[in-house]
């Protein structure tokens, strides 16, 4: 099911979300309708924060990308164990439709997680997957891309969001 996507300015985006305890079939539910979702809006990524669960879950699907590795990845309670070079990349975000920023991060990660077996897994993500798996984690940690950027690029990004917001308002 496609579910109605949050968007910034809202208060369970800027809260951290908690760890998934209890893996009931709602949590398969959650996932599923993560991915109806994000494709729906054609994204490559997606937070549970981001249809309103405050649950540790995220999801992305590169293949879109086409320079990319096609990977359709389900991550429950993702944790970074190592994380190395710098790598900018102009992003957008479902949450914050029209605007997009470029955002610097690491190049490589190293991620574990449970899949929606809940089996724990390892994996090591470089380039577009590496960003896009970041820009989600961040989501869980209630931190949105705009809050990687610093001091200037801030207000300006924080500006021409206002405006596409009114501009939206009109039309
Ligand atoms: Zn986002």
């Amino acid at each position: 099911m496609v579910r109605k996507i949050i968007t910034f300015p809202a208060e369970i985006l800027t809260k951290p979300t908690k760890r998934v305890e209890d893996f009931n079939t709602e949590i398969r539910e959650i996932i599923k309708d993560m991915f109806d979702t994000m494709y729906s809006a054609e994204g490559v990524g997606l937070a549970a924060n981001q249809i309103g669960i405050p649950l540790s879950i995220l999801v992305i699907d590169t293949t879109p990308k086409e320079e990319a590795p096609n990977l359709r990845l389900v991550f429950i309670n993702p944790r970074i164990l190592n994380q190395e070079g710098r790598i900018k990349y102009k992003e957008g975000c479902l949450s914050f439709p029209g605007l997009s920023v470029e955002v610097e991060r690491f190049k490589r990660v190293e991620v574990s997680a449970l899949n929606e077996k809940t089996e724990e897994f390892r994996v090591i993500l470089e380039d577009f997957p590496a960003v896009v798996f970041q820009h989600e984690y961040d989501h869980l940690q209630g931190i949105t891309f705009i809050d990687r950027l610093k001091g200037w690029r801030k207000r300006l990004a924080l500006e021409r969001y206002k405006k596409i917001l009114k501009e939206r308002l009109r039309s």
